[in-house]
């Protein structure tokens, strides 16, 4: 969980430079705090094999330099990891279950769609950096 922490009178977020917020946390991404919303919101940004028209999504590709998919790498593969780990066994799945409304076997089997969800994702988002990787390769050799 990320832990937050306020930051000197007049700092803005990155993502949403256009307002003021009270709450920041460290973001491994960006190497700079972000603010509470954008850190909750960065997942769902790149949780799309389309990429979404947002304003913090622009930010987002701006601050960092990386590509959407790049993005979506960088960003959904600690997710990946974290669900794998939870669901290595029913005791830590029951740990972090973090919506009380559904049965644990019933949470666990959609935690496990939602993971096969993100890994396909990921792989699509890996396979699309390849293809454009060598077309840059190509056009390269192209130069005399
Ligand atoms: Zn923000």
């Amino acid at each position: 969980m990320s832990e937050y922490f306020t930051m000197p009178e007049g700092y803005r977020c990155p993502l949403c430079p256009t307002h003021d917020d009270d709450d920041f946390c460290w973001h491994h991404l960006l190497s700079t705090p972000i603010c509470r919303a954008c850190s909750h919101e960065i997942i769902n940004l790149v949780n799309d094999e389309k990429r979404i028209d947002d304003s913090a999504l622009d930010q987002l590709e701006a601050v960092t330099g990386l590509s959407y998919e790049e993005l979506q790498v960088a960003v959904l593969m600690p997710e990946i990891r974290h669900k794998e780990k939870i669901l290595k066994s029913r005791d830590f799945a029951a740990n972090h279950q973090n919506s009380p409304q559904f049965e644990l076997d019933e949470w666990i089997e959609m935690e496990r769609q939602e993971l096969a969800r993100t890994r396909r994702m990921v792989a699509i988002a890996k396979a699309r950096i390849r293809v454009r990787k060598k077309a840059e390769q190509r056009s390269e050799k192209e130069i005399p």
